[in-house]
């Protein structure tokens, strides 16, 4: 059985583009409408030569904001339980929101390793971003990009003590 490796982070980070990239295949749907992935997803990932079964969470983007927080959190979890890494994705485009600090908690709090990525690294405007990341507590942010295929050899690096 192949090790799992289970993308969280709150919508519109870009973890099903990543889904996308690792799988090769357009399994997980990705559009600029936020909610367009609505079920969890697991499709079987290379990564030079890395092979591992990953799954992306679905972001629920289409739901009451009010009550976001809580249901990401049983989604993470659950989705977190499971694996043998967490790969948390930020928007180093955005900035880091109260949420992913949330996410950050509540993994921080669990068992799981974590492989903190900030996503959307692709050019100058993600510097801050990538900063602010640092301020998670979760390590050294490793600076990607899942559109452009950016930080692949980092990423690798990151997972292979893991797998
Ligand atoms: P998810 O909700 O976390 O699954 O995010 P998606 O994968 O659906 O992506 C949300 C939006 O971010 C889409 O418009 C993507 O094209 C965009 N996106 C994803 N990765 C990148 C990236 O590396 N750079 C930039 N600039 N945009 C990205
Ligand atoms: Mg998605």
């Amino acid at each position: 059985m192949l090790p799992t490796v289970a993308i969280v982070g709150r919508p519109n980070v870009g973890k099903s583009t990543l889904f996308n990239r690792l799988v090769g295949k357009k399994l997980a749907l990705v559009d600029d409408q936020p909610g367009v992935t609505r079920d969890r997803r697991e499709g079987e990932a290379h990564l030079l030569g890395l092979d591992f079964t990953i799954i992306d969470t679905a972001g629920y983007e289409d739901e009451d904001p009010q009550s976001l927080p809580g249901r990401m959190r049983i989604q993470t979890e659950a989705a977190v339980d499971n694996c043998d890494v967490a790969l948390f994705l930020v928007d180093a485009r955005a900035g880091i929101t109260p949420l992913d600090e949330e996410i950050a908690r509540w993994l921080r709090e669990g068992d799981a390793p974590v492989v903190l990525v900030a996503n959307k690294a692709e050019g100058r405007a993600s510097e801050g971003g990538v900063m602010e990341a640092f301020g998670l507590g979760l390590g050294e942010p490793i600076p990607f990009s899942a559109e452009h295929g950016q930080g692949m050899a980092d990423l690798f690096q990151a997972l292979l003590p893991h797998l």
